[in-house]
């Protein structure tokens, strides 16, 4: 068995444990595998060991990726995990299934301008600073609500949910709090009437804590592909 192919089992049976020790389905956790800086012929030898679903965070590099799996176009989701500037949302709109960043109104509206009329509406996620970091992108938790409502009226996008990326922290209990309040602003999305089913969270650091409080989708580089040169 290949590295790579070893590394996605061993994430599989890390999902799986997580799952159980908080008494979930692990079907309930995709893999999202994120794949920047990898080159592609790694990435296919990840989608030959069974992986699907892939992340990247550069508008430019993830092109050329989906260029050269060209082949491959219709059997893999391409996920654009990385912040979006607005004169960048053509080529993702036209290109890729899935953005989790968003964090203004004027890139999901653009995107969803952009969005050609023949595929599938762009499946989004919208972004919140949940450890209210200076630095961080991302909506602050009282934003969401409203931008979440006027993300979910356009017409070529389909709002799925939240996505975070939370400060470090040293352990388990810690980790768990950002995502416990990821999980319940999308639990006051849903009772506001909001059809929202996704919680983008947990890295190769802290995917326990992130499945123990919801995650339905897990970013995993690092842990697939080895350390990022
Ligand atoms: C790089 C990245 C990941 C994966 O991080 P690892 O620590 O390598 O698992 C997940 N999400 C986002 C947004 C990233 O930029």
């Amino acid at each position: 068995m290949s590295v790579i192919a070893a590394n996605l089992q061993a994430v599989k049976n890390d999902i799986a444990a997580a799952a159980q020790q908080a008494s979930r389905d692990p079907s309930g956790v995709t893999l999202l595998a994120v794949s920047k800086t990898v080159s592609p012929d790694r990435v296919r030898e990840a989608f030959e060991a069974g992986q699907p679903a892939f992340g990247e965070n550069y508008v430019q590099e993830g092109l050329d990726k989906i260029a050269a799996l060209g082949d491959l176009r219709s059997r893999i989701a391409w996920h654009f995990i990385g912040p979006l500037q607005s004169n960048k949302t053509r080529p993702v709109a036209e290109q890729f299934d899935w953005v989790h960043a968003i964090d203004r109104l004027k890139i999901a509206e653009r995107l969803s301008a952009q969005r050609p009329a023949d595929l599938a509406p762009l499946q989004v996620c919208i972004q919140v600073n949940i450890s209210n970091e200076d630095t961080k992108s991302g909506v602050l938790p009282e934003e969401v609500l409203a931008l979440a409502r006027a993300v979910a009226a356009l017409p070529n996008l389909r709002l799925r949910g939240l996505m975070a990326i939370p400060a470090p922290a040293a352990d388990l209990a810690a980790q768990r709090v950002p995502f416990a309040a990821l999980r319940r602003l999308l639990e006051e999305l849903r009772q506001s009437g909001l059809d929202v089913d996704t919680l983008s969270m947990g890295m190769s650091a802290d995917m326990p804590a992130a499945i123990a409080e919801g995650a339905t989708m897990v970013r995993i580089g690092t842990a697939i592909f080895g350390a990022r040169g």
